[in-house]
């Protein structure tokens, strides 16, 4: 089921803590959800999960109107907010067998329905524990199959893995793999790597405003024109005819040298398949050695930092 936001807007006082904002996430889709502190992440993922009523804008979960009818599209989404409220004096199986009848699992279905949450989620060894006793993973772990209890086709994730351990992230994370491959998930997080290894597409947002969309080979290309390759030519005496000759060429837009012995050039270009192309020509015709040709890909931190630091 595909999830269509078009021109949101949420008002705070005078503050627009949501900003016309639009995009859709397609069935099968993970989109990560990243942005600063108060950039607007969770008022948009509680808007779409029908828990907040925007000022201005629509939200369809497949056909249905959220705003108009919220009781229909929550059928339909599966919810974690941020911090995991949980009832913790409950035993596990009962706070579940509790949420199913809630979100109306037929009665003779809920006790089926919790032991497969309980597989899917891993939590056979815990689940006539109370709550409160279990670690903050295992806690996760039951926020994540009460918001899969009813078998809902989207998953709102308000940041899933917030204060877990590396071993916890990491299988959090493979356990979200595994439900988006047929579920429409959006999940926010501060963790850039985690987004990059879980999401198929990303989503930045800033000051309420959606500051970048796309994969993250496509925000990439987008956040930088240029490109940089790592250069180093060997067995040459003369370095600055190497750099004349290389900051010649066409599309290089600087040229750097990174050790003070060798050749080892850093070059931004802004077609670096032909740049790559013109230097190792530039090589062969002057006998040089080139040991080394790298394209150094730009870190999503940085792509993360240039959109949002202002
Ligand atoms: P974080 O990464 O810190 O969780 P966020 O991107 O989820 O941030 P939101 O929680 O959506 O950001 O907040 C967006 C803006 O709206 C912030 O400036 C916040 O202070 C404001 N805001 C959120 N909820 C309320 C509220 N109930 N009343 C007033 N202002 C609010």
């Amino acid at each position: 089921m595909d999830i269509k936001v078009e021109n949101l807007t949420k008002l705070y006082g005078v503050q627009k803590a949501v900003d016309d904002i639009s995009f859709v996430v397609k069935t099968g889709e993970i989109l990560g959800f990243l942005g600063p502190n108060g950039a607007g992440k969770t008022t948009t993922m509680k808007a779409i999960a029908t828990f907040l009523l925007p000022d201005n804008g629509s939200i369809y979960i497949g056909d249905n109107d959220a705003i108009k009818s919220p009781q229909e599209v929550k059928k339909h989404i599966g919810y974690l907010p941020e911090n995991n409220p949980l009832y913790t004096e409950m035993p596990v199986i009962d706070y579940l067998r509790f949420v199913a009848a809630l979100n109306n699992v037929p009665k003779q279905n809920i006790d089926e329905r919790v032991l497969e949450m309980v597989k899917l989620c891993g939590l056979r060894g815990e689940k006539h524990k109370k709550i409160e006793e279990l670690s903050k993973g295992y806690q996760q772990r039951v926020g994540l199959a009460q918001a899969l209890i009813h078998d809902p086709d989207i998953l709102i994730l308000d940041e899933p893995t917030t204060g877990l351990d590396p071993n916890q992230i990491i299988e959090i994370r493979e356990l979200i793999k595994k439900i988006g491959r047929s579920k429409t998930v959006i999940l926010s997080s501060h963790i850039l790597a985690e987004v990059e290894a879980t999401c198929d597409r990303i989503m930045i947002i800033n000051k309420g405003k959606i500051v970048a969309n796309g994969t993250t080979a496509e925000l990439r290309n987008r956040s930088q024109g240029n490109e940089i390759l790592i250069v180093e030519i060997e067995g040459i005496s003369d370095r600055d005819t190497v750099y004349t000759a290389v900051a010649e060429l066409p599309n290089v837009e600087m040229v750097d040298f990174l050790e003070n012995e060798s050749a080892k050039l850093e070059i931004q270009s802004s077609d670096a398949k032909q740049t790559k192309k013109l230097i190792f020509d530039l090589c062969v015709k002057n006998n040089w050695y080139l040991s080394q040709l790298t394209p150094v890909e730009t870190k999503l931190e940085d792509i993360f930092r240039e959109l949002t630091l202002n």
